[in-house]
């Protein structure tokens, strides 16, 4: 394949390609990222994450996206219909990113600050920082590591891999902090050695994003347990 460059559009089947890879992803994972919720919170992410999969299931049969916009708007609508606390900062997020561009496909750079934004916002609600063993603690390196790629003139696929290694990396340093946000950090020093399951879970977003950028390979999810 031919690579992207920030400023060119990306692939026409991008959104339908990184929305199934979320939730092929996602779904494979929340038996274990509930596991980690309940070792560290109070494990109902695993049911959260298989609600909301199964409501943006409904909105694909129901809408038949076509353009990035729609296949996106599928998946936040989905993850609103969702409680608990990741339920709406996914659904915010997921949002953000749908309005990477219009019903065209973003380019690398579009996406990169549509990520940003949906940062921004799930730190406007959730007001969490790096540090507080959350889905911040990938979020952040993860963007960081995007913009900068971009900015050094990697191309689409190869910005996204260092996104991807960045959150992997940001997801597996919470097993060594004691949450201060969510309801992991009503079990105190419970949560240590345990990966926070929401960064882990935008780990795997930020590779089924590199995955349908790169048209193929599924993220890695050995690392996490
Ligand atoms: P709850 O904490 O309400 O049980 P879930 O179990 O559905 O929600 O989701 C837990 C995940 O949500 C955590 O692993 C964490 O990453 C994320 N999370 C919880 N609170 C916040 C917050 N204030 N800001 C950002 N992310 C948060
Ligand atoms: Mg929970």
């Amino acid at each position: 394949m031919t690579a992207t460059t920030p400023s060119a559009p990306l692939g026409d089947d991008v959104g339908r390609d990184l929305v199934r890879g979320v939730c092929e992803t996602l779904g494979a994972a929340a038996d274990t990222l509930g596991d980690l919720d309940r070792r560290a919170g109070d494990g109902d992410f695993g049911t959260n994450i298989r609600t909301a999969l199964a409501l943006v299931d409904e909105n694909i049969a129901a809408d038949d996206p076509q353009t990035y916009r729609q296949w996106l708007t599928a998946l936040f609508m989905g993850w609103l219909g969702v409680g608990g606390t990741s339920g709406p900062l996914f659904g915010m997020f997921f949002r953000d990113l749908a309005r990477a561009a219009d019903d065209a496909p973003p380019t690398a750079a579009q996406l990169a600050e549509a990520l940003a934004a949906g940062q921004a916002t799930v730190q406007r609600y959730g007001e969490a920082e790096v540090g507080d063993k959350t889905m911040i603690d990938a979020l952040e390196p993860a963007v960081t590591a995007l913009r900068g790629a971009l900015e050094d003139g990697r191309e689409a696929a190869d910005a996204l891999r260092a996104a991807e290694e960045a959150a992997v990396q940001g997801a597996r340093s919470t097993a060594r902090i004691t949450a201060r946000r969510g309801r992991a950090s009503y079990v105190g020093d419970a949560s240590q050695g345990v990966i926070d399951p929401g960064a882990a879970a935008v780990a795997l977003v930020i590779g089924a994003a590199r995955a349908a950028v790169a048209g193929g390979g599924s993220p890695d999810t050995s690392w996490i347990a």
